[in-house]
């Protein structure tokens, strides 16, 4: 019945997005476990992490939360179930010996209500991870149950994940309820009618419905519909109308923070008013703004041979988003020719991305259209991206036989953006375009793509795609702002000595013009890019317009600030 009734293992961080001192950090720990099952606790736990990452916003800023598992083993199976209960429900009487003493009926009033020694289970949290910022308690029982406060408890009921997520909304993010009674509706409770006290402190209720000054003014549906949506009729009883709007519609509702009236909500359902539903906008928004200042920065941008110039001559693109970097590296192949290969490298450490080089080969630049079906990938090798800090790291391959490492840093010539993964969730805002682009619609020719780097009022651009024969081609452009939303440059083909020459000298590359290119932003995430390229013998001259948008494999994408 208490810690005398068991042992504290180990912690394993089974979320690792780095160190612990500048990420959201989550604490699970176990009750009911004997030292025999602590295997299913692992999946129960993993379960839950995953149930958390694909619940919205969840799955956005995940690149700054820890999750940390505690192994903690009692002396014996489940919780508490006393025997009575103040809902006159009745429980086995069971009293196993646990170690942080969880039970049903917690308090005496309610069955599903499970609460431990919450005290005790922050401490052995704080003990094992001192920046914990939420502390989470699974309890191995079957029977449907949880509780909130200073940790959020739940049974592994199936449908008690959903108590967890609604009780991390009031621990974590400081929600409020937003269900309109106490005991139920058909309870036959009075008390409910009208909300008696100030301003709740909570973030999604108010008594406030005015348009200008409700408190989640910026997230409102719409700027100029009559508020509040809805109205009780009847303030003696739950509000039985069915939602006047389309779901997701974000207003003033009335009934909320368990009163019929007076009280308002931003939605007409939300999971801090009903278990299975999703969180609403506001909701969502004050998850966000609670986790956004753990993001870590990203290493999306331009990187190349360390010290900077060592190398100059070839380059390697990393578009980052969660927990994947899409990188392109432009170099050349043996006979000097420009040569690009590109790698989808998922995580493998906090800092470190792996995965499989390939080269690819498609239609021509100039294909209209250029089908994507016609693009092919062959398989050359594996790299390595490992990271000491977020501009320095080191890019180890096995290519063709070369096995090489190289210390890379980024590309600077003007003010280094920052750039981070879901805080921006409409891309058309973004002002900063430092990312992988290709064909709009999005898809439509897959295949080839342009990277952006944007510092200051230049952007480099490195553009993969084919050659007249099929073979992988790249150009490069440095464009400098020429008006509202324009970056206009040369076009340049280079040759060089082959990606694992030793040592690679800059003064064999040799660059030529063959054009000019020029890019016209209408916003963060749509622009057009224009060129005209002479290549080939004898020299054909190509002038042509596509519209581009960004890459993005993983929403809502990254943008650079
Ligand atoms: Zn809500």
């Amino acid at each position: 019945m208490s810690t005398a009734d068991g042992s504290v293992g180990g912690t394993v961080k089974i979320v690792d997005h780095g160190p612990n001192s500048a990420r959201y950090n989550i604490v699970i720990v176990g009750d009911g476990y004997r030292a025999a099952e602590i295997g299913k606790y692992h999946v129960d736990v993993q379960n839950f992490v995953d149930t958390l990452r694909g619940t919205a916003p969840f799955a956005d800023l995940w690149c700054g939360i820890n999750v940390h598992r505690v192994d903690v083993a009692s002396t014996d199976s489940g919780a508490d179930d006393p025997a009575s209960c103040g809902d006159l429900s009745i429980g086995s009487g069971a009293a196993p010996k646990t170690y942080f003493d969880s039970t049903y009926c917690g308090g005496g009033s309610v069955r599903r209500l499970l609460t431990c020694d919450s005290a005790s289970a922050k401490n052995v949290a704080q003990g094992q991870v001192p920046e914990v910022h939420m502390t989470v308690v699974i309890v191995n029982s079957p029977a449907y149950g949880g509780s909130g406060g200073d940790v959020a408890t739940f049974s592994t009921h199936p449908s008690a994940t959903e108590i967890a997520l609604h009780e991390m909304g009031h621990a974590a993010f400081g929600l409020a309820d937003e269900y309109e009674y106490y005991a139920g509706c058909s309870s036959g409770e009075t008390d409910r009618g009208n909300y008696p006290g100030g301003e709740p402190v909570e973030p999604n209720v108010t008594l406030d419905a005015s348009r200008n000054t409700i408190k989640w003014k910026d997230t409102l549906t719409s700027a100029t519909d009559t508020l509040p949506t809805t109205t009780n009729a009847n303030c003696a009883q739950c509000d039985p109308q069915a939602n006047p709007k389309p779901p997701g519609y974000v207003g003033a509702y009335s009934g909320a923070r368990y009163y019929h009236c007076g009280c308002f909500r931003p939605s007409y359902n939300c999971r801090m008013r009903a278990l299975g539903q999703p969180f609403c906008a506001v909701c969502r928004k004050i998850i966000r703004d609670t986790l956004r200042p753990y993001l870590p920065a990203t290493y999306q941008g331009l990187w190349w041979n360390a010290p900077s110039g060592s190398e100059s001559g070839w380059g390697i693109n990393l578009a980052h988003q969660g927990d994947t970097i899409f990188a392109t590296w432009f170099t050349y192949d043996r006979g000097g020719k420009p040569w690009w290969l590109s790698m989808t490298a998922v995580k493998t450490a906090w800092n470190a991305y792996s995965g499989t080089f390939y080269e690819t080969h498609g239609p021509a630049f100039d294909a209209a259209p250029f089908n994507p079906a016609l693009v092919t990938k062959t398989a050359v090798g594996t790299g390595t991206l490992t990271f000491s800090d977020i501009n320095n790291g080191s890019f180890a391959y096995s290519v063709n036989g070369a096995n090489q490492t190289k210390a890379i840093t980024r590309q600077v010539f003007g003010p280094l953006p920052v750039c981070t993964f879901g805080v921006q969730q409409d891309l058309t805002l973004a002002t900063n375009y430092q990312d992988l682009w290709w064909a709009a619609p999005a898809g439509a020719e897959s295949g080839w793509g342009i990277n952006f780097t944007h510092q200051g009022n230049t952007i480099f651009g490195t553009w993969f795609t084919y050659h007249f024969d099929g073979s992988p081609l790249w150009l490069s452009f440095t464009a400098n702002n020429t008006g509202p939303g324009v970056y206009a440059g040369a076009l340049h083909l280079t040759h060089g000595p082959a990606f694992d020459a030793v040592p690679f000298l800059p003064a064999n590359v040799a660059l030529a013009s063959v054009g000019t290119a020029t890019l016209t932003f209408v916003n963060g995430n749509n622009a057009s890019f224009g060129y005209t390229v002479t290549l080939g013998a004898p020299p054909v001259t190509v002038n042509q317009t596509k519209q581009i948008t960004r890459q993005i494999f993983q929403t809502p994408g990254t943008v650079c600030q």
